[in-house]
């Protein structure tokens, strides 16, 4: 719930259509069911489904008092994956905690990728949004593009590695990957053809360590929930 969209009588309405959409076909809700419900950046507690129509539906609120779960001290940095991957990395990084999120452009990146519609502002919040349904977390995480790698590395890499370990995840490299960590982190991505040399070498050369995952090469989508499921 948006926290406009709770009055003082503790009654809450929603009119979005996607969201009423979920509501009736994927909870295939009925009146008087009792929904988990979360208010953005806030507490979570229970609802009960008061009316529900095509336009509207109300929820009288309890107390709404179980804080999000923590987050994952994680800023993801993921070159811009196909648009089908984009959306379920999204869904997946945010369940899993990741507040901070910038999609890169590197040199394996298709250009055509960022004309996606899938980048619409509005497409990637509703991505965000079922992660944190699914997550039951309220805490929305920023997405930022970057359509520069040369930009990215020289004028915000270095503030952003600041105080944070930055871990570069390349097949091959000589170091496995941390386990749960709870220090701020920098975690880096490639697109589905990898970084190239290049790209590596200005990476390492800007303070991140290379890790690798195993011998086995994942799909982006695959090597997101993994490296976050390690660090988690
Ligand atoms: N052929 C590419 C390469 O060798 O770099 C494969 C790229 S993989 C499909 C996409 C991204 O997922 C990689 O750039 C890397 O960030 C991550 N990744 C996938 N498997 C990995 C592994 N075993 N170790 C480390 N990173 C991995």
């Amino acid at each position: 719930l948006a926290p406009e969209e709770i009055e003082h009588s503790r009654l809450a309405r929603i009119h979005d259509p996607r969201r009423l959409r979920h509501l009736k076909e994927i909870h295939r809700a009925r009146v008087g069911d009792r929904f988990t419900l979360g208010v953005e950046g806030g507490g979570i507690g229970h609802g009960e489904l008061m009316s529900l129509s095509d336009r509207e539906a109300c929820f009288s609120l309890g107390a709404l008092d179980a804080p999000p779960p923590p987050p994952l001290p994680v800023h993801l940095i993921l070159a811009l994956p196909r648009p089908r991957m984009l959306a379920r990395s999204l869904e997946h990084l945010t369940a899993l905690g990741v507040k901070q999120v910038t999609l890169l452009h590197t040199q394996r990146v298709e250009k055509s990728y960022w004309q996606s519609p899938e980048l619409a502002p509005e497409k990637i919040l509703a991505h965000l949004v079922l992660g944190l349904e699914q997550a039951r977390d309220t805490v929305m995480p920023t997405v930022t593009l970057a359509k520069g790698f040369r930009p990215f590395v020289e004028e915000q890499l270095p503030a952003l590695i600041e105080g944070r370990r930055g871990l570069l995840a390349h097949p091959g490299m000589a170091r496995a990957c941390p386990r749960g960590i709870n220090e701020p982190t920098l975690l880096l991505v490639g697109p589905e053809g990898g970084f190239i040399p290049f790209e590596v070498e200005r990476l390492l050369e800007a303070g991140c360590e290379g890790i690798h995952l195993g011998p086995r090469i994942l799909r982006v989508e695959t090597a997101v929930t993994a490296l976050l499921a390690r660090l988690f």
